[in-house]
């Protein structure tokens, strides 16, 4: 269903019930709130008149006549004799004034048997408390529309019998003027509804499309687009959300194309040199030498060296590989790499510098912290400075973790480039220098590895003086 069919029909559904409840108080019910408020003003003016009638004898029909005048019904009074005292006609339809000697010992006696009072109500549907329908007025009189009131009270001097009577009729009216007032109100109210229904939905749902159109184009490959939530905190949250997403894919998007784009070109120098050298070899006399023949198989081991290391990294990334952690003497592990290199580089004028708080344990995959301890070494080796000195230190921090750092006195790494190394395929200055750089994955490695562990690692490094790696386990 449609934002603006709900909302209209919500707020319809809220505007009849309002309408209904007024209906059901303002026109059905009116008759019975007027019944019942006339009922009590005759009550109250017959006790008045018999007060009025025992004391100040002297003005008593003008008093009548003041009551009836107030409360709009008509009154007449007769003494114990049957004999009319006063009668007050303040509107057009009594009957009251009219009324027979049998006709009123017949209300009289009824009045009596009730208790000295007795009510009719003529022309309405239902009857209350000892009200009846064959009322003596209704029959004789034809009356309709009326509330008739019969009061006997006992004075000193005998019976004082009261009639009142009051029309009906109003109410009929109002009822009409409120019918036509409630119908005009409903139209208008609906209407209404029907306006706030099309602006709420306006204003909800028009953000909603906006951020539903710029998310198709994202899902196009648009990586550009621009959600701009409005009117609501919610929508302007998801659409922040939504562009930090969009940053995101852009940024996995221009990172899978770079790292594309890297890797195919690391593969084809090697590829062109080992094809180069092999035609070479193959078409012209005397080039068959062992010198040429090192170049294609160094080639050829750089090419395996950067798919083992792409092979790694997509291992580690994706969590293939389970950890097999173990109690391992990191001391020992690091002696055993440094001797290694010592022999691997013999001839090298390198020196290999190993400071040691001696046996450290810790629990890691063996095989791992191996890798990164190989990776920090090579780079130190391929960076190291003019003293070709790399240094190699385990301490144990204040709290208690083991600390490796692989030192070398090269040339450093700018401040801007420090955050980015750790960062698949990140070279600095990205120009290639073939001669020492490697595979530009060495330290994602690193960093994938470490993480796994759980472990702290980063790098200090001065342009010109140096760098220090460092993880702690
Ligand atoms: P690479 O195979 O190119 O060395 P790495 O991921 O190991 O790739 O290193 C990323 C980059 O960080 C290197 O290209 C280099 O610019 C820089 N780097 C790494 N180690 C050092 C170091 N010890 N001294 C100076 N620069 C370094």
């Amino acid at each position: 269903m449609k934002m603006r069919a709900k909302l209209f029909a919500i707020l319809s559904a809220f505007v009849l019930t309002a309408l209904i409840l007024l209906w059901g108080f303002q026109v059905l019910m009116l008759d019975t709130f007027f019944y019942q408020i006339t009922k009590n003003r005759m009550t109250s003016a017959a006790v008045q008149i018999e007060a009025l009638y025992t004391v100040d004898d002297a003005n008593f029909a003008q008093n009548v006549y003041a009551t009836a005048l107030n409360n709009e019904f008509c009154i007449s009074v007769f003494g114990p004799d049957g004999r009319l005292v006063t009668t007050a006609d303040v509107g057009g339809g009594c009957i009251i004034h009219v009324v027979d000697d049998k006709t009123l010992n017949e209300l009289y006696q009824k009045a009596v048997a009730s208790g000295g009072e007795y009510f009719h109500r003529a022309g309405l549907t239902g009857f209350q408390g000892n009200e009846e329908k064959s009322s003596p007025f209704a029959f004789r009189y034809n009356v309709r529309d009326r509330i008739l009131y019969v009061s006997v009270k006992d004075t000193a001097d005998g019976a004082l019998i009261m009639l009142f009577d009051a029309a009906i009729s109003p109410v009929n009216m109002i009822k009409g003027v409120l019918i036509l007032q409630l119908f005009i109100v409903s139209m208008i109210l609906l209407i209404v509804a029907g306006l706030m229904a099309n602006a709420l939905s306006k204003n909800l749902s028009q953000p909603i499309a906006d951020v539903n159109r710029a998310a198709k184009k994202l899902t196009q490959g648009e990586y550009d687009v621009q959600f701009t939530g409005e009117s609501y905190r919610e929508i302007y949250e998801l659409s922040d959300t939504l562009n930090k997403t969009a940053q995101d894919l852009k940024r996995t998007d221009q990172m899978q194309k770079e790292l594309i784009a890297n890797i195919s070109h690391d593969l084809r120098t090697p590829l062109t040199l080992i094809t180069g050298y092999c035609e070479m070899m193959r078409d012209m006399e005397g080039e068959n030498t062992p010198e040429n023949m090192q170049v294609v198989l160094d080639e050829t081991a750089r090419l395996s060296s950067l798919v083992s290391d792409l092979i790694d990294l997509s291992k580690y990334q994706s969590g293939a590989q389970k950890m097999e952690t173990e109690s391992v003497d990191l001391d020992f592990l690091i002696l055993e790499t440094v001797e290694r290199y010592r022999k691997l580089m013999v001839g090298k004028e390198y020196t290999f510098v190993y400071e040691s708080v001696g046996p450290t344990f810790v629990t890691c995959d063996k095989k791992r912290i191996l890798q990164v301890i190989y990776n920090l070494t090579n780079n130190a080796i391929n960076y190291a400075g003019e003293d070709k000195t790399v240094i190699l230190r385990l301490t144990v921090t204040e709290s208690g973790r083991k600390r490796v750092e692989v030192i070398d006195h090269g040339e450093g790494i700018a401040k801007e480039d420090l955050p980015l190394i750790f960062d698949r395929y990140y070279k600095v200055d990205k120009v290639h220098k073939r001669a020492v750089t490697g595979t530009g994955l060495g330290l994602s490695i690193v960093k994938g590895i470490l993480e796994a562990h759980g472990a702290a690692y980063g790098v200090e490094s001065e342009l010109g003086k140096g760098s220090t790696f460092w993880f702690e386990l």
